[in-house]
C-alpha cells in the first residue's frame, strides 16, 4: 500500500510531516556522529604512526644483526605505520561523507517544505469551496425567510385590499417580487457552489491530493536510496576487512611467520663462533701425596680394610641411584608410548593435528627428550663411579661377590695387607709408589723384552716352590691340555722356552672384560690377559670360580711376582705354581685353576699381520691395506690409536666382536682382532673399491640406474641378515659401507651396533649423524631395525644422488625440525620413482609403518628383475 491512497487523511498528513522532521533530525545526528568517527579515526591515525615510530626505536647494534625476529618486526611496525596511514586516509574520506550528508538534509528540508506548500495550495481551494457552500445556504435561509415573510405580507393586502388594487397593494407586491426573485438567485448560486464543492472535493480526493502523495513518495524514497549510498560509504570507510587492512594484515602476518627459531641465530653463531671452550680439567693433586709412601695412588681408589665397608656402602648408593634413574627413565618412556615401553610408533604420532597441537606436542617431545637426556647423564656419572668402585673391588678378587659379604671382606683384608707389605717393600727399594706392574716392567726395559728373558720353566729351583702332592700329575695336564676354545694340535703351555708372555696361549691380552667372562664357562677356567687402568697396565688372572674372579699381579720389591702365596720372577712361572699346587689363589676366593683357556682362532697376535700402507682414517686411528703372515692374504687393518682411553678402546673391540659371528657375503668379514699388545687391532678382509661414499663422488659419471639398484639390493640384502641376527646396526650410511671391484656392496662400521632387539641409548647421544637417525631414535634414544630401515632410505638416497650430502644446505637440527613437521627429501635426478617411492616408505614417521628389510630386499630384486627382463 503506498502513500497515494493510505495517506490521504490530514492526520496521516501531518504524521508524514513530523515523519520529515525526524528524519532530519536523525540525519543530524548521523552527521554529528560520523565527524566524530572522522575525529576518533584521525586521532587513531597518530597514536598508531606514534606506535610504530616508537617500535621501531630498535637496537641498530650489530649484536641483532642477522636477526629474522629483528627484521620481522621492523616490516610489521612499517605495516603498522601503512596501516595508520590508511587510518588518516579513511577519516578524510568519512569528511567528505559528511559534507554529502549535509547536502542531502538541506535536499530534503527544501522537498518537505515544497510538499507542505502543495498539499496547502490544493487543499485551499477545497476548502473555499466549502465555506462557500456554508455562506450560500446561510444567505439562501436568510432569503428565504424574507421571501416567506414578505409573502405573508401580500396575501394579507391582497386579501384584505377592494378590487385587488391599490397602492398599498402594489408596494407589497412590488416588495414580494423581488423577495422571491432574490430568493431564486440565491437558490441558484446554492446549488451552483454545492455542484462546484462536489467536483473539487471529488478532485481533490482522487487526483491531486492521490498525485501529489504518489509523487511524496517518490521523492521520499529517492531520498533514503542516497541516505543509504552515504551510509554505505561511511561503513566502507571505517571497514577493517576491506582489501586495504585485510592486505596489510597478511603482510604482517608473513612477515611474522618468517620467524624461523632454527634460521634465527644462524648469522649470530657464524659472527660469535669459537673453537669448543677446552673442558675444565680436573685433575689430582700429585703434591698431595708427595710425602706419603704406601698405599695412596693419584687417582685411585684406595682399597683397604680401611676402606671397604665405606666403598661398598657407597656403591650401594650408587647403584640404586643408577637404578632409579633407569626407572625413571622407563617410566618416562612408558608414557610418551602411551602406557607401554613397546607400544612402536606411538612416540611421535600421538599429537593432535591442529597446528598449536603439533606444536605444543613438539615442544613437550623436546622437554621429554631433554628431561630424558639429563637422566641419562646423570645414569651415566653415577655408573662411572661404580664401574670405578667396581673395579677397583673386583682387581683385588671380590667380583660377582654379593656386597656385604663377610668371606669376601676377610679375603680382601687378607689380600690388601699383602698389598701393603709389597708396596712397602718397593718403596723401600728403588721403585716409586704407584707404579703398576707393566709400567715397572717398562722401567727396566719394556715388558716384553723383560718377559721374554724372564719365561722359566716352572720346575726351576731357584724359586721359592710350594709343592703339594698333586703338583707332579697336575703339570703333565696342564701342558698336554687341549683348550675347548681353540684346538691347537700341542697345547704349548710348557714354560721351558723362554717366551715372552704374550705368546703364551692362555695370554689374551687386552681382551674385553665381556670377552672374558665369555670364553671363562666352568669352574676352574682361567685365562691371563692385561687391563690398563688409570695408564697403568697391569696383568690380570681371571678365574671362572663361584662366578668370575679377577686377580692382579701384585709385583714386590725385587720384580717379582705373586699372589698371596710366594712370589715368582716370571708371571708365567706364578701361573704354573697356581696351576700345579692346586692352591687357591687367595685363601678367600678359594678360586683354583683347573684349565686354561687358550685364544680363539680370531685372537690374532699383533705380529701376525704387516702393515702395509695407510687406506683410510677411521673414527679410532688410521686404517691400513695388511698381510696376513701366515696365508700372505691381502687384509684390511683398524688400528686403534694408544692414547685413547679405556673406554674407547672397549668401543674400538665392539666392532669386532660382533663382527666375529657374521658371516655373509654382504657383510665385511672379520679376520681377527690383536689385542696381545699395543695398538689393539682390527683385521678385516680388504674391500678394494673402499668406502662407498667415496666410490660414489669418484664415480658419478660412470655409474647406471642397474649398477645403483644392485648397490641398494646388495645393501639390504647385508641388512636382512643383520635384522634376522637381532643386530641394530645404528649407523648405517653410504660412508660405513665399503664397495668391491665389482660394485658390490658391503655393510660395514659396526661401532654402534647393539645386538638386541630394541636398545635404548642411555650414555647420551652426542655423535649421532642426525640426518640419518630416524625420529624416535633422535626424541627418545630407542633404537630397533627399523631406525636402521629408515637409514636404509637415507643411503638409498645417497646412492641415487650419487654421494650427495643429505637435507644439503640444513643444518641438523634444521633438518630434524622439519622432518618432525612431515618433510621429506624430494627424489634425487633419474631415480626410478618405484625407488622413490620405497625411500619415502622407509622414512615414514611411524616405525612400524616401515618395510622390514626383508620385505625391502624382495621389492629392490623384483625391480631389478624387471629392469633386466626388459633389456
Ligand atoms: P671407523 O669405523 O673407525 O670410522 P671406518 O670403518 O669408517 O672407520 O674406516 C675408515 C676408512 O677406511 C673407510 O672409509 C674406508 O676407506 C677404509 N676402510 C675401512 N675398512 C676397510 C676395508 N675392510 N677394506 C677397505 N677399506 C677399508
Amino acid at each position: 500500500m503506498g502513500f497515494s491512497s493510505a495517506l490521504q487523511s490530514r492526520a496521516a498528513h501531518e504524521a508524514l510531516i513530523v515523519r520529515q522532521d525526524a528524519e532530519l533530525r536523525l540525519m543530524e545526528t548521523m552527521k554529528r556522529s560520523i565527524q566524530m568517527k572522522a575525529k576518533c579515526d584521525k586521532e587513531y591515525a597518530i597514536s598508531l604512526t606514534a606506535v610504530a615510530q616508537q617500535g621501531l626505536k630498535i637496537d641498530r647494534a650489530d649484536e641483532m644483526q642477522g636477526s629474522l625476529m629483528t627484521k620481522s618486526w621492523r616490516s610489521y611496525m612499517d605495516e603498522l605505520d601503512q596501516q595508520a596511514k590508511q587510518f588518516k586516509l579513511n577519516a578524510e574520506q568519512l569528511e567528505v561523507v559528511c559534507e554529502k550528508l549535509t547536502h542531502l538534509s538541506q535536499d530534503k528540508r527544501k522537498a518537505r517544505k515544497t510538499y507542505q506548500e502543495e498539499h496547502a495550495k490544493i487543499a485551499a481551494r477545497l476548502n473555499h469551496l466549502t465555506d462557500e457552500v456554508v455562506r450560500k445556504k446561510s444567505e439562501y435561509q436568510k432569503h428565504l425567510e424574507g421571501y416567506k415573510a414578505l409573502r405573508t405580507r401580500f396575501e394579507e393586502h391582497y386579501i384584505k385590499a377592494p378590487g385587488r388594487s391599490g397602492r398599498k397593494l402594489d408596494d407589497v407586491r412590488d416588495k414580494y417580487q423581488k423577495a422571491c426573485r432574490k430568493l431564486h438567485l440565491t437558490h441558484n448560486e446554492y446549488v451552483l457552489s454545492i455542484t462546484e464543492a462536489i467536483e473539487v472535493e471529488k478532485d481533490f480526493r482522487t487526483v491531486l491530493l492521490p498525485g501529489l502523495l504518489e509523487h511524496q513518495q517518490s521523492v521520499q524514497e529517492s531520498f533514503i536510496l542516497l541516505w543509504r549510498n552515504i551510509l554505505q560509504e561511511a561503513a566502507q570507510h571505517g571497514d577493517l576487512t576491506s582489501e586495504k587492512y585485510t592486505e596489510i594484515q597478511q603482510r604482517i602476518n608473513t612477515v611474522i611467520s618468517n620467524i624461523n627459531p632454527a634460521e634465527e641465530y644462524g648469522e649470530f653463531t657464524e659472527k660469535h663462533k669459537t673453537s669448543p671452550t677446552t673442558p675444565l680439567l680436573f685433575q689430582f693433586d700429585e703434591t698431595l701425596i708427595e710425602d706419603i709412601p704406601g698405599k695412596l695412588q693419584s687417582s685411585t681408589l684406595t682399597v683397604d680394610n680401611l676402606t671397604v665397608d665405606w666403598l661398598r656402602t657407597r656403591l650401594l648408593d650408587l647403584e640404586a641411584s643408577v637404578k632409579d634413574c633407569q626407572e625413571k627413565q622407563l617410566k618416562m618412556i612408558e608414557h610418551v608410548n602411551g602406557g607401554s615401553p613397546k607400544a612402536n610408533g606411538s612416540i611421535i604420532s600421538n599429537g593432535s593435528n591442529t597446528s598449536n597441537g603439533i606444536q605444543s606436542n613438539k615442544d613437550s617431545m623436546c622437554r621429554q627428550s631433554k628431561d630424558l637426556n639429563a637422566l641419562r647423564c646423570q645414569e651415566k656419572q653415577k655408573q662411572k663411579l661404580v664401574d670405578m668402585i667396581k673395579c677397583a673391588l673386583n682387581e683385588v678378587g671380590c667380583e660377582e661377590l654379593p656386597s656385604g659379604c663377610d668371606d669376601h671382606l676377610t679375603l680382601e683384608q687378607n689380600f690388601i695387607e699383602n698389598g701393603y707389605n709389597n708396596e712397602q717393600q718397593r718403596s723401600n727399594s728403588t721403585s716409586s709408589p704407584g707404579l703398576g706392574i707393566m709400567n715397572e716392567l717398562m722401567r727396566r726395559g719394556g715388558v716384553l723384552t723383560l718377559l721374554r728373558g724372564r719365561g722359566r720353566h716352572f720346575k726351576r729351583k731357584s724359586t721359592p716352590q710350594p709343592t703339594t702332592p698333586m703338583t707332579r700329575s697336575r703339570q703333565g695336564r696342564f701342558n698336554k691340555m687341549q683348550p675347548r676354545s681353540q684346538s691347537l694340535g700341542s697345547l704349548s703351555l710348557s714354560l721351558s722356552t723362554n717366551r715372552p708372555l704374550y705368546e703364551e696361549e692362555w695370554f689374551h691380552g687386552v681382551l674385553p672384560r665381556e670377552e672374558v667372562v665369555r670364553l671363562l664357562n666352568n669352574d676352574g677356567d682361567f685365562l691371563v690377559r692385561e687391563t690398563i687402568r688409570n695408564e697403568e697396565s697391569q696383568i690380570v688372572l681371571s678365574v671362572c670360580w663361584n662366578g668370575h674372579k679377577h686377580f692382579i699381579v701384585q709385583t714386590t720389591g725385587d720384580g717379582h711376582f705373586r699372589f698371596e702365596g710366594p712370589p715368582f720372577p716370571s708371571i708365567q712361572e706364578l701361573i704354573m705354581h697356581q696351576y700345579h699346587s692346586e692352591l687357591p689363589v687367595t685363601v678367600k676366593s678359594g678360586a683354583i685353576l683347573r684349565r686354561p683357556v687358550c685364544r680363539e682362532r680370531w685372537e690374532l697376535s699383533n705380529d701376525d699381520v704387516v702393515l702395509l700402507e695407510r687406506i683410510g682414517r677411521g673414527n679410532f686411528g688410521d686404517v691400513y691395506k695388511a698381510k696376513l703372515k701366515s696365508t700372505k692374504q691381502d687384509v684390511a687393518v683398524k688400528t686403534c690409536r694408544m692414547t685413547l682411553p679405556d673406554e674407547q678402546k672397549r668401543k674400538f673391540l665392539q666392532e669386532g666382536r660382533i663382527l666375529k659371528q657374521y658371516d655373509h657375503p654382504n657383510i665385511v668379514k672379520l679376520i681377527g682382532i690383536c689385542v696381545q699388545k699395543q695398538p689393539i687391532m682390527i683385521v678385516m678382509e680388504l674391500v678394494l673399491g673402499g668406502s662407498l661414499l667415496t666410490y660414489l663422488r669418484k664415480n658419478s659419471n660412470a655409474l647406471s640406474t642397474r649398477q645403483q639398484m644392485g648397490m641398494c639390493r646388495d645393501a639390504a640384502a647385508g641388512m636382512r641378515y643383520l635384522e634376522s641376527k637381532n643386530c641394530i646396526h645404528r649407523d648405517l650410511a653410504a660412508r660405513n659401507c665399503l664397495v668391491d671391484l665389482e660394485h658390490s656392496v658391503k655393510i660395514s662400521d659396526f661401532g654402534m651396533s647393539r645386538e638386541e632387539e630394541e636398545y635404548i641409548v642411555s650414555d647420551g647421544m652426542k655423535q649421532i649423524p642426525v640426518k640419518w637417525t630416524a625420529p624416535e631414535a633422535l626424541n627418545f634414544g630407542k633404537y630397533t631395525s627399523l631406525c636402521d630401515v629408515w637409514s636404509y632410505g637415507i643411503l638409498m638416497w645417497e646412492i641415487f644422488s650419487k654421494g650427495d650430502t643429505p637435507y644439503s644446505g640444513m643444518s641438523n637440527s634444521r633438518a630434524r625440525e622439519r622432518i618432525d613437521t612431515g618433510y621429506r627429501m624430494p627424489t634425487p635426478e633419474n631415480t626410478p620413482p618405484e625407488m622413490y617411492r620405497l625411500m619415502l616408505k622407509c622414512w615414514a614417521a611411524d616405525a612400524e609403518s616401515r618395510p622390514h628389510f626383508d620385505e625391502i630386499y624382495n621389492v629392490v630384486d623384483a625391480l631389478i628383475l624387471r629392469l633386466d627382463n626388459s633389456h
